[in-house]
């Protein structure tokens, strides 16, 4: 087992509260227009992330993957905004990956395509998230410069059992695999589901089986360990 990055995911510890869900909050957010600040403030803090493992033999190479935003992708200055948190932290674009929804790509195929080759230039690559939920329109895979689909997890999960989500899958793999697309099962959390994914093609896993979400303090401690057994066989 290699572990290839990690996904930044947001978390409010309220003084009161306790943890408010990101459910609970992210909508709330992108309605008020917060989640451009916080989208901000988590591209910092990620890339930040990046530089502090820059220089670790086995954490050097991990990405990161970045939840984008619709408000945050369709503002005018997002690849400005980009390439400033990347020149602020030093950060390595080529580690970063920032994950989309389909439904963000179909207004203004145009500016789009524009926005995407632009960062895309600068090494950041683009993967797109919970892949087969959305409006799919497959003639952008061939327009849009995606590196990596991610397999939304409903299908991933009911797969072993379900022949019409294991046909979904394959489906996708057979897509992927003709246009040369890197593939990111989500949701796995049983040996079953991984296993039917290694009977297919070479498939990232990513979930619950795997490591569940933490600070990235703790995830390092508890990793480190496994991370650098695995660099050193
Ligand atoms: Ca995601
Ligand atoms: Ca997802």
């Amino acid at each position: 087992r290699v572990y290839l990055g990690v996904e930044a995911l947001v978390r409010w510890p309220h003084p009161q509260r306790g943890m408010v869900s990101p459910a609970q909050f992210i909508p709330l957010a992108e309605q008020t227009g917060l989640i451009e600040t916080i989208g901000r403030w988590v591209l910092e803090q990620a890339c930040g992330q990046l530089v502090a493992w820059a220089s670790h033999p086995v954490r050097s190479h991990w990405t990161m993957a970045v939840n984008v935003s619709a408000r945050e992708f369709h503002r005018a200055d997002f690849v400005e905004q980009v390439r400033a948190v990347l020149a602020q932290t030093g950060a390595d674009p080529y580690k970063l990956r920032l994950e989309l929804t389909e439904s963000m790509l179909h207004s203004d195929l145009e500016e789009t395509v524009e926005k995407m080759g632009t960062l895309q230039a600068m090494g950041v690559r683009f993967s797109l998230d919970d892949f087969g939920t959305g409006y799919s329109s497959l003639a952008y895979l061939k327009r849009l410069p995606i590196h990596e689909l991610k397999i939304d997890k409903s299908f991933v999960q009911d797969a072993p059992h379900d022949p019409s989500d294991g046909a979904l899958v394959d489906a996708i793999l057979a897509v992927a695999g003709h246009l040369r697309l890197q593939v990111v099962a989500e949701g796995v959390e049983t040996q079953e589901q991984a296993d039917f994914l290694n009977r297919r093609a070479a498939v990232i896993h990513q979930g619950y089986l795997f490591g569940r979400p933490e600070p990235a303090d703790t995830l390092l401690a508890r990793w480190s360990a496994a991370s650098d057994a695995t660099s050193a066989a």
